[in-house]
């Protein structure tokens, strides 16, 4: 897609401070983070918000899904269910005006680290 930033970073044309990369995604830090950790999972593929997903989709929802923790732990705000029940990571996607969406191409934000954290994602 033309004009879209996260199209744009995929392509390598604008830079990030990249977490992870495979052929369907990526994961990299927000720009103007809300939490000590603030990073957002993208798909490749240009998909304007959640509400555009279809069941083709569900495969690349999943993996964005199970990504979360995964690199949440690896930055240091995972959670263990097992341990000793701290920590702990928010996950959000939002969707369209009332949503609060502001960049049109599908990401879920991953927020962690000890509160109080930065401004709302409300
Ligand atoms: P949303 O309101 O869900 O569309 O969130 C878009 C998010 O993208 C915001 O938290 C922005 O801070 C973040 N963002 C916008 N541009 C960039 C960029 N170039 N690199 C990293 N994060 C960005
Ligand atoms: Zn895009």
């Amino acid at each position: 897609m033309d004009n879209c930033i996260f199209c744009k970073i995929a392509a390598k044309q604008i830079p990030s401070k990249l977490i992870y990369e495979d052929d369907d995604v990526l994961a990299f830090h927000d720009i103007n983070p809300a939490a000590p950790v603030h990073f957002l999972i993208v798909p490749k593929k240009h998909i304007a918000t959640l509400a555009d997903c279809t069941n083709e989709d569900a495969a690349l929802l999943g993996k964005m899904s199970l990504l979360a923790p995964k690199l949440a732990e690896q930055l240091g705000c995972g959670y263990n269910a097992a341990g000793d029940g701290k920590g702990g990571f928010k996950t959000l996607f939002n969707i369209g005006p009332d949503g609060g969406q502001e960049v049109y191409h599908l990401h879920m934000h991953v927020l962690g680290g000890p509160r109080p954290w930065g401004r709302s994602m409300a």
